[in-house]
């Protein structure tokens, strides 16, 4: 019996999110527009614990309705938005509407904190931790409202600028994820050097781990080094029972993934619910499913 919440929650997941067929062209004249005709929006994921199957945050997720080439992924766009220089209008644009997002979900009485990604290129920008607190400080909330994701994935430029902008996020409360751990260069030093909160497991590395044996060494490592840094630790691109049940029983402490919610629109957000009534009890032991 593994963790019935999550195979109910794939009744939910299974809700056809809309795709982009193919990578379009897009270029920096077309991002500036989209920007001015306020074409970005923001979908949202949520995170639940694997202990308790409990929310516990939701990633913000950018996304683009091109009036051509409708939906678009950051695939699409983030590559050619970061060569020209747009990024950190894009950043901004995401905290501005994260911050909106948030007020109205704290109307409703829920406080679950927002996950923003930052692009390893806006660590270079040693204005940006100001931008942000100016952002934030005028939309009222406090700081703990906003998790700031950062990608291992990629080199950072300069090292010691990326430290200092991440140090001063942290120092003005927002609590910090190093994101897509294992798909990249980040080591248990780096790690170690900046104060994250979180340490997100990558989706190729969690996905299927259960069948391959070599990989659980490595997932055991990196939750324990987690716990030892005093991190969360989350699996991301949960998609089967198997990865939750496989996960879980690793000691991982949170599950993102096809499995518990797919991104959906801010609207579809403050109506979701993990099933309370599928919850696994506390303590059961968890099996692999059959
Ligand atoms: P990420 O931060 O690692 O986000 C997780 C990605 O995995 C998302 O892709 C999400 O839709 C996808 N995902 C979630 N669950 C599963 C699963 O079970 N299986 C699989 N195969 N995939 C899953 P998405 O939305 O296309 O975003 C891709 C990347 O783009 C993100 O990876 C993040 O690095 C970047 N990104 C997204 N939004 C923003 C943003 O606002 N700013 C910046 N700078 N980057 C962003
Ligand atoms: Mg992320
Ligand atoms: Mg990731
Ligand atoms: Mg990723």
């Amino acid at each position: 019996a593994m963790a019935d919440c999550a195979a109910t929650h794939a009744s939910i997941a299974a809700a056809p999110n809309p795709a982009p067929r193919t990578q379009p062209e897009v270029d920096a004249i077309d991002i500036r527009s989209g920007l001015l005709r306020e074409e970005f929006e923001l979908y949202y994921q949520p995170k639940v614990t694997l202990a308790g199957c409990d929310p516990c945050g939701v990633e913000a997720l950018l996304r683009w309705r091109h009036p051509r080439h409708g939906l678009l992924t950051p695939a699409a766009f983030l590559p050619q938005a970061e060569e020209a220089g747009l990024i950190d209008l894009l950043t901004m644009k995401v905290l501005r509407m994260a911050l909106g997002h948030s007020l109205e979900l704290r109307a409703g009485g829920n406080r679950l904190p927002i996950s923003v990604n930052l692009s390893p290129l806006s660590l270079t920008n040693p204005d940006l931790a100001d931008q942000i607190a100016d952002a934030v400080r005028r939309s009222g909330l406090p700081p703990s409202a906003i998790v700031f994701e950062v990608t291992e994935q990629a080199e950072v430029a300069d090292l010691s600028l990326a430290l200092r902008v991440l140090l001063k996020l942290r120092l003005q409360g927002h609590r910090l994820s190093l994101d897509d751990y294992g798909a990249g260069h980040a080591s248990i030093l780096q790690m170690s050097r900046i104060p994250f909160s979180e340490l997100k497991l990558d989706g190729r590395l969690v996905h299927n781990a259960w069948k391959r044996p070599h990989l659980e060494p490595l997932l055991r490592q990196a939750i324990a080094s987690a716990q030892l840094l005093g991190m969360t630790s989350v699996a991301e691109g949960i998609e089967t029972p198997e990865d939750w049940a496989f996960m879980r029983a690793l000691g991982c402490d949170q599950a993102q993934g096809y499995l518990i919610a797919r991104p959906m629109p801010f609207a579809q957000l403050a109506a979701w619910r993990p099933d309370a009534g599928a919850l696994p009890e506390p303590g059961r032991p968890q099996q692999a499913a059959a």
